[in-house]
Formats: C-alpha cells, sequence, structure tokens
C-alpha cells in the first residue's frame, strides 16, 4: 500500500496525458512523473551506442548499462541519462520509435517498474504512462485511461509541431501515431490497457481545461473517501 496518494494516468501516444497530468499534479502539490521519458532515455542510449531498439536480445544484454535519473528543476522534470541532462534529446522522433522498442522488453520495465515505485513510494505522485494503473501503482487512488480519436491525436501534434516552425505531414503524424498505438497495444510485456477499475476519459471533443478539471473532481472525491 502507498501511504501517499497516487493518481495514474494512462492512455496511447498524443491523448493529452502529459499536460494533464502536470496541471493535475501542479494543483495537488505532488510530483509529476513522465514515464516515457524513462523510456526515451532508454532509447536513447541504445541508438547512441549502435544498438538497433527492436533488438531485444542485446537490448536485454545491456539493459543495466543506461542510469536513468530524474529530477527536478524548479518544480519541472529533468531526465539524467549517465549525468547528461538529456530532456531536449529524447524528444526526437526518432527516440520516439526507440522508446516503443526498448519498451517491449521486459528486463528494461523490470528496471524502469521498480524506480518508478520507489519515487511513488517516496511523495505524492502523478505518474503517466501506459501501465501505471495495471503495473506500476495497482493500489492507486485514482486510475485514468485518457484517449482521444487518432486522427484527433495527429492533428493536435501537426498544430504543435507547425507552431514551432516545423514542416510535417500530417498524413504521416497519423501514420507514426497508428503504429505506435499497434505496437504498444500488441507487445508480450505490459501491452497498453486500461486497467480494469481506471474511468475512461475520451478527450476528442474536450479541452485540455476540462479533462483536467474532471480528473480534479475525481481525485478529490477519492481523497474524501479515502
Ligand atoms: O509517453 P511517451 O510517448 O513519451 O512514451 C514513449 C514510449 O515509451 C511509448 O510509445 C511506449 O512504448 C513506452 N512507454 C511504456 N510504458 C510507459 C511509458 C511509456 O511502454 N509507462
Amino acid at each position: 500500500m502507498n501511504k501517499h496518494f497516487t493518481i495514474a494516468i494512462d492512455g496511447p501516444a498524443g491523448a493529452g496525458k502529459s499536460t494533464v497530468a502536470k496541471a493535475v499534479a501542479k494543483t495537488l502539490g505532488a510530483i509529476y512523473l513522465d514515464t516515457g521519458a524513462m523510456y526515451r532515455a532508454v532509447g536513447l542510449y541504445m541508438v547512441r551506442n549502435g544498438v538497433d531498439p527492436k533488438d531485444s536480445e542485446t537490448v536485454a544484454a545491456r539493459a543495466h548499462e543506461p542510469k536513468v535519473d530524474i529530477r527536478y528543476v524548479d518544480g519541472t522534470q529533468h531526465v539524467y541519462l549517465c549525468g547528461e541532462d538529456v530532456s531536449q534529446a529524447i524528444r526526437e522522433n526518432e527516440v520516439s520509435a526507440a522508446a516503443s522498442g526498448v519498451s517491449a522488453v521486459p528486463l528494461v520495465r523490470e528496471i524502469l517498474v521498480a524506480r518508478q515505485q520507489e519515487i511513488a513510494r517516496e511523495q505524492p505522485v502523478v505518474m503517466d504512462g501506459r501501465d501505471i494503473g495495471t503495473k506500476v501503482l495497482p493500489d492507486a487512488t485514482l486510475k485514468i485511461f485518457l484517449t482521444a480519436a487518432a486522427e484527433e491525436r495527429a492533428r493536435r501534434r501537426y498544430d504543435e509541431l507547425t507552431a514551432k516552425g516545423q514542416t510535417v505531414s500530417f498524413d504521416q503524424l497519423l501514420k507514426e501515431i497508428n503504429q505506435r498505438d499497434w505496437d504498444d497495444s500488441h507487445r508480450a510485456a505490459s501491452p497498453l490497457t486500461q486497467a480494469e477499475d481506471a474511468v475512461l476519459v475520451d478527450s476528442s471533443h474536450m479541452t485540455i481545461e476540462e479533462v483536467t478539471e474532471y480528473i480534479l473532481s475525481l481525485a478529490r472525491e477519492r481523497m474524501d473517501n479515502a
């Protein structure tokens, strides 16, 4: 049993998990843990060391090499890989696919899940990922499965990248989202699934503020009844 309250937010890529989880954590005075960033750091390590992230055998053999640390600087999560701040580097598109590759390796999951559980034992936390409600925090105070239609998720990503001045193809983004959904939900180790006791939230027709308010109201209700 966790002494502190814990909120698990799972769902497919691009559903708005991190924005919502960050806002919920800030309001409730909890830390926000982006578990995807940890898989991304391991993926980046493998790419930098010439290991194909889909080569499960080699990834497993080297799974203990990447030292992934999470530190908070002015309330913002920074991810360190073997001492280097890789918070920016892990956001590259190439690293998304690498993270998906390494996350299918059971030993990688074992190492990162243990670290995530340790963080949740130390303080109240809002965690987002794919297996938080099912594996990492099975006793979470509140579990949310946040989703949105693939086209809507691709549109949000398209708007985000074009706003940054990047030239991207909507069709390509949609293809990548569909591919990652398929990979994440069909792998043998902890596939993306909704926990039985999770509340399903479809954000296709909701603003980020509406989703955040809704989750906060559920969280307060649970905490009052705890
Ligand atoms: O959430 P984000 O897109 O940054 O995650 C990158 C990849 O890491 C996902 O596609 C997924 O394969 C993996 N992941 C995971 N379990 C988590 C978080 C992320 O398998 N808890």
